[in-house]
């Protein structure tokens, strides 16, 4: 009978697959599933819907998928995570519970506390390819002089132990580790034919999950309904890699960086939702690709592999790496709130209105618009990095604590002085023109730094400069940009211009 199942196995809400470690070796006979909707934790935020939806049906889906294979599957809904396990154990009274270590910081601490009244068990992650244990060993022994960390020494050292395109005399594929020049162009001039994206009809599973969410009080939700663009379960995220290898990924490289304003996808995988609730496993991707490896231009390749095995692990490593004070880092000690127009307020700004847009009807957007837009105009801005941090972890689908602390605190706005990059990702109209067709429809001048006209991203680059000169004149990466600001003979201009941008971009005025 299924009382008496000795062992439950918790499956958490971003660890949703089969073969990972908790879930492996478990027989319906020895082991009961336990899937815990926490209340408190879908009030904590004003949550994109397609992320809250994306979460809960793929795990309604894995759940089914369990019960269809003999398992008892306890689904709980509950306040808190504490409370769900408590329920679990005073109904089924099993001997221990089972759960992979966290992907997060505050799941961690949760288990730990757990653990301490409560017969839980935490078996290893195997969801990374280098787990967290083996980037501190890494990180320990490859920490250069000046206390900084390399990503590219670690993507060479994932590319050798794992044997991705690697020669028998341990060189890269090709005589070349990089692919740069030949990747991260601007976006081609007239007509381009991008892929071709797919949709899947929703279902009852989705629609019995819109109905919950839909029931659950207090509940604050933005965004576009879903859509049927995100696979929920192994099966659509395998047809996904499939689809990416076959019609998209021979353009990716050469076209990763670019920006079309009619175009959202454009050659990129879509792959990273997937990857970070588990529905993919690293492994399964480069095995995809390994296959597929003659077939596909080496600059692109190696541009893929570079995400998946280089900075996705990367990132991953220095989250847990740099500590639990890292989400506070604040190197400008910057205070100001999420701008209006990054959550849908009117906005001149063309290429921030278009990425608003695209976070709003997808809840996703490559990492370019991320980085260079978003992160950008709020490091230049002076938005409060927690806040920003906070605000993209809620409406991007591919979001977390671990995704977000490094790429928003550490790459996006230099918050941590520059434990993650050597100096800071800011720009102004220039690059975004360079990039994108965004600036040639814009109300704005992306060359004018003062007057009604000029560019916000412009004129705030170079009063970010200013402003902080004290911190940033010292780094010799950015000792050209700060010869060519002492050349400006209109900084008081631009000063007085950049007060009144801060001041209508937190209004919402511009
Ligand atoms: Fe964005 Fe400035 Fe270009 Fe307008 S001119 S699209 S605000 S970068």
């Amino acid at each position: 009978m299924s009382s008496h199942i000795a062992r439950t196995v918790w499956v958490l809400g971003d660890q949703l697959n089969r073969n990972l470690a908790h879930l492996r070796t478990a027989r319906p006979s020895q082991t009961r599933v336990l899937f815990i909707i926490s209340l408190d934790k879908l009030r904590r935020a004003p949550w994109h819907q397609q992320r809250l939806h994306f979460i809960l049906t793929a795990m309604r889906r894995l759940a089914n998928e369990l019960t269809d294979e003999g398992f008892s599957v306890d689904w709980r809904v509950a306040e808190t995570m504490r409370q769900g396990v408590s329920a679990h154990l005073e109904e089924f009274s099993p001997e221990y519970i089972s759960v992979m270590q966290p992907m997060n910081r505050a799941g961690q601490r949760l288990i730990d506390s757990l653990s301490a009244t409560m017969p839980i068990t935490v078996t290893p992650s195997d969801q990374f390819l280098c787990s967290r244990e083996e980037f501190a060993e890494w990180a320990s022994a490859n920490t250069r002089k000046d206390g900084s960390l390399l990503m590219e020494d670690f993507y060479r050292w994932q590319r050798r132990r794992l044997d991705i395109l690697i020669d028998p005399d341990g060189e890269p594929v090709g005589g070349r580790w990089n692919y740069d020049d030949e990747n991260r162009l601007s976006p081609p001039k007239g007509e381009h034919e991008w892929p071709a994206i797919n949709r899947r009809e929703l279902d009852d599973v989705d629609a019995w999950v819109t109905d919950f969410l839909a029931s659950v009080d207090g509940l604050s939700m933005k965004g576009e309904p879903p859509d049927g663009l995100w696979a929920t379960d192994h099966d659509g995220a395998m047809q996904q890699l499939q689809y990416f290898l076959r019609h998209a990924i021979d353009e990716f490289g050469p076209y990763e960086d670019a920006i079309v304003s009619d175009e959202p996808y454009l050659n990129h995988s879509l792959l990273s939702p997937y990857l970070n609730i588990g529905l993919l496993h690293p492994a399964e991707v480069i095995a995809a690709v390994k296959e597929l490896s003659n077939d596909i231009a080496l600059n692109s390749i190696e541009g893929f592999i570079r995400q998946i095995i280089g900075w996705r692990e990367y990132v991953h490593g220095l989250y847990w790496w740099f500590g639990p004070d890292y989400v506070n880092e604040n190197h400008f000690n910057d205070d100001a709130p999420v701008p209006p127009s990054f959550t849908g307020a009117h906005t001149e700004m063309n290429c921030v209105a278009h990425v608003a847009k695209w976070v709003e009807q997808d809840a996703w957007t490559h990492h370019i618009p991320r980085l260079m837009v978003l992160a950008n105009l709020a490091t230049l801005a002076g938005i409060d990095p927690s806040k920003m941090m906070r605000w993209m972890w809620a409406s991007f689908i591919d979001g977390a604590e671990w995704v977000m602390a490094p790429n928003v605190i550490g790459m996006g706005m230099y918050a941590d002085g520059g434990r993650m990059s050597t100096k800071p990702y800011v720009s102004g109209g220039n690059y975004i023109s360079k990039m994108t067709d965004f600036c040639g429809d814009c109300s704005f001048d992306r060359k004018a730094r003062t007057g009604d006209k000029a560019c916000p991203f412009t004129t705030l680059y170079w009063d970010f400069l200013d402003r902080n000169r004290d911190v940033l004149r010292s780094n010799h990466r950015m000792a050209r940009v700060y010869a060519n600001l002492d050349r400006l003979s209109d900084i008081e201009e631009v000063r007085e211009r950049a007060v009144e941008v801060r001041g209508r971009l937190i209004a919402g005025t511009i």
